[in-house]
């Protein structure tokens, strides 16, 4: 296949269902963690769930980069742009995520601080370049995907000697956020949360490579099935993960062979590890404290490191008490579970960062209308 409406065909996800519905045996249940926001929004755009057995579930997980970031960093944030004065620059999605105190990037611009959208770190070099009299902060999220984007601009700015510009790092690393859902009590006894494999992401492994979770599949015994992001990825991904578990077997195996090696991009990776380290601990929205799971500027490149020029510390902030974030994060609950859904919270006025984000489950959930079960029209236009 070449072209991606062929990954939406019809005819062939009718032969991907049927083949699933013959895999999954009955008597047992599968239950399957898509990692990332990317496959919740495939799971739900194409009606993939309603393709399944009934005993084929998806789990959401917290693959969301900006659903993850806890309250303290954004108040770190807007902190840079009040207190500082600094330009602060981030993508868009995080400028509606809700901070403490009802407030966010987007109220603090409202309020007059100098908080700008851009479409990459470049546009923050150049804003640097443009304003030399002003300091100007890039608000880094991401999984693995966006660190080599990152560590190039700080080796660029360091190059050129751009001495107001700095990076406010919350890059995060995927591998081991798996380890820790696997490895938490509510997974752990397999009935608080019934996982039993996961889809990992294919963009994150076409740098990262496949093997990154080779640990986590050994030592948690759940098969890992790098996934791509359009429907027939993931329901090929599905029936991969169901004949591991059929056959006993908990290894890591590729489904999106276009891009993902088993190394991955080593050039890439090597890059990162000359800019970025592993930080000892880093707060997750939902998940609270992950051992090495995210990266921090290097020492060589400190003074392009904001939390160093600035003396950024971060408070622990709880979520508002009504939203269901945390739980929706680990796989604990479904968005349908919060009492707010759809009503207090909906993507125009969203409470919570699942709502907020594009790739949020709630948002997900919301959009394509999947929770209004068999009343909404057209859930199954991927087999149609
Ligand atoms: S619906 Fe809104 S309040 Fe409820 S969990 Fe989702 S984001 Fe939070």
């Amino acid at each position: 296949m070449r072209f991606v409406d062929e990954f939406r065909d019809g005819a062939l996800a009718r032969g991907l269902a049927k083949a699933i519905r013959r895999e999954a045996r009955a008597g047992r249940n599968y239950n399957i963690m898509e990692f990332c926001g990317g496959h919740t929004h495939a799971i739900f755009r194409y009606g993939v769930q309603d393709l399944m057995p009934d005993n084929v579930r998806f789990v959401h997980g917290p693959g969301c980069p900006v659903c993850v970031l806890p309250i303290g960093r954004i108040d770190n944030a807007i902190e840079l742009a009040e207190r500082h004065g600094a330009i602060v620059c981030t993508y868009g999605d995080m400028l509606r995520v809700p901070a403490s105190e009802r407030r966010s990037l987007i109220k603090a611009k409202a309020d007059g601080a100098d908080i700008r959208m851009v479409y990459s770190i470049t546009d923050a070099l150049k804003i640097a370049r443009e304003t030399p009299g002003r300091e100007v902060v890039f608000f880094a999220i991401g999984f693995e995907t966006t660190t080599p984007p990152t560590a190039v601009a700080i080796r660029q700015a360091q190059g050129e000697g751009l001495a107001n510009f700095s990076v406010f790092s919350n890059h995060v690393l995927t591998p081991a956020a798996v380890g820790h859902i696997l490895s938490s009590p509510e997974v752990a006894d397999h009935r608080t949360v019934a996982i039993d494999g996961f889809l990992g992401p294919s963009h994150v492994s076409s740098v990262i490579g496949s093997r990154a979770y080779e640990p986590a599949a050994a030592e948690f015994k759940r098969p890992v099935v790098i996934a791509g992001f359009e429907p027939l990825d993931v329901m090929q991904a599905t029936l991969m993960v169901l004949r591991q578990l059929n056959e006993g077997r908990a290894e890591v195996e590729n489904q999106y062979t276009r891009v993902v090696t088993r190394d991955g991009n080593t050039k890439a990776q090597a890059l990162v590890a000359q800019v970025l380290e592993v930080r000892e601990t880093f707060e997750w929205r939902g998940l609270g404290q992950v051992p090495e799971s995210a990266l921090q500027i290097r020492e060589a490149y400190g003074d392009l490191d904001a939390e160093r020029r600035f003396g950024v510390t971060t408070r622990c902030v709880r979520d508002a008490k009504s939203c269901e974030c945390p739980s929706i994060l680990r796989g604990a609950k479904k968005p349908t579970d919060c009492k707010l859904f759809g009503t207090s919270c909906t993507p125009e006025s969203p409470i919570g960062s699942c709502m907020v984000s594009s790739e949020g489950a709630c948002a997900a959930y919301y959009t394509y209308g999947r929770f209004r079960g068999g009343a909404t029209p057209g859930p199954k236009e991927a087999a149609e």
